[in-house]
């Protein structure tokens, strides 16, 4: 069996936080495998990356150093990250559940002819009989699943393995010679990013997020940017905000949304629906506010408050200005 390369995930030259869990991942499924690991770190001047990963304990960092990776395009990474794994004799190839991971990992394992499990939760058993779990049907079934070809692809659920930590060790850093090749299909033409100041969704330590009982832009805005702002908190939003054009779909949070673990969740005037549960039930604490007591949403809250979130949020803020 051959070793796990994790892929990086990097944003404007830096180390996205939620690559730590697929480390963390690796190292687990390392262990129960009785493989090593390595980490593949691809793009342009990518040294300063490459270093922050060496710390580790990974058998080797890999670099893939090349201007044709400078801008994220799907088929040239695919078949560069493809081109590595045979290279370094890696059979499993895994990064986070991201919108980068989602994009870049099923073209990955079509070019291996590997099966991939998406939305890696745990791994079960050892090298003789591995076992995956991982969500179904918008989180209602976990189901258990095993691989059946030689080489597999995982792309690995950020919230269900704590970030791992430096300290294992410094790993040697290896440029390797990867063929990068243009698949002509898609160039990069630009890319639009959302500036905001407030911490990235899927990082943040608090997140509060708002539903369709906020009416509209306007309702929307005046109760969660202050809330927001009285936590330094991400916002986000459920499909119905994002589908009435309320909030942009970067904020939206669930099945089909993205996937929040927070230590904290502020759920306000927003239903509960199992979609929406799905990308948020695994947050640390979860606070809901809504005005109908019989919200599914407050089947997951740890603290529920049945009130007209228009009253309620800004005598919340007063009360915690206050002090
Ligand atoms: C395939 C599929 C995928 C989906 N993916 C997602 C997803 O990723 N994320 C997602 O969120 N949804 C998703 N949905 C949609 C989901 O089913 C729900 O329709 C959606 O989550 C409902 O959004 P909501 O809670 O904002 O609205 P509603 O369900 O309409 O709930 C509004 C809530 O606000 C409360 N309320 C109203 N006024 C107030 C007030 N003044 N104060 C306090 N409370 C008030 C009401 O009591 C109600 O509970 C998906 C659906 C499908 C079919």
């Amino acid at each position: 069996m051959g070793d796990i390369l994790v892929i990086a995930e990097t944003y404007e030259g830096k180390l996205r936080k939620v690559t730590l869990s697929s480390i963390a991942f690796a190292k687990e499924l390392a262990a129960k495998a009785g493989v090593g690991y390595g980490i593949a770190v691809l793009g342009k001047d990518v040294g300063d990356v490459a270093a922050e990963v060496a710390g580790f304990g990974a058998k080797a960092v890999y670099t893939v150093d090349d201007p044709a990776l400078e801008n994220y395009v799907a088929g040239t990474w695919a078949g560069a990250v493809a081109g590595l794994a045979e290279q370094v004799g890696a059979d499993f190839v895994a990064a986070t559940t991201s919108t980068f991971g989602r994009d870049l990992l099923p073209r990955v394992a079509a070019r291996l002819n590997a099966g991939m499990v998406s939305d890696v939760m745990s791994v079960e058993g050892d090298a003789g009989d591995l076992k995956f779990k991982r969500p179904m049907w918008a989180g209602n079934v976990i189901g258990t699943v095993k691989v059946t070809t030689p080489k597999a692809v995982f792309s690995v659920r950020g919230t269900e393995f704590d970030p791992a930590t430096p300290g294992d060790g410094a790993s040697p850093i290896q440029a390797a010679q990867v063929t990068v090749a243009d698949d002509g299909k898609v160039r990069y033409a630009g890319f639009a990013a959302t500036v905001s100041e407030r911490p990235d969704l899927t990082e943040a330590s608090v997140v509060v997020a708002g539903g369709r009982g906020l009416k509209d832009k306007a309702g929307f805005d005046g109760i969660m940017n202050p809330l927001a702002d009285l936590f330094g908190a991400a916002i986000g939003a459920t499909r119905a905000v994002v589908d009435a054009g309320i909030a942009p779909n970067d904020l939206q949070v669930g099945q089909t949304g993205k996937v929040v673990a927070p230590d904290l969740y502020i759920a306000v005037a927003l239903s509960g629906a199992i979609q929406h549960l799905a990308g948020m039930k695994n947050s640390k604490v979860i606070v809901a506010i809504n005005k109908d007591e019989e919200a599914p949403v407050f089947s997951v809250a740890d603290y529920g408050l049945v009130a007209d979130a228009f009253k309620a949020v800004p005598e919340f803020i007063e009360l915690v200005k206050k002090g």
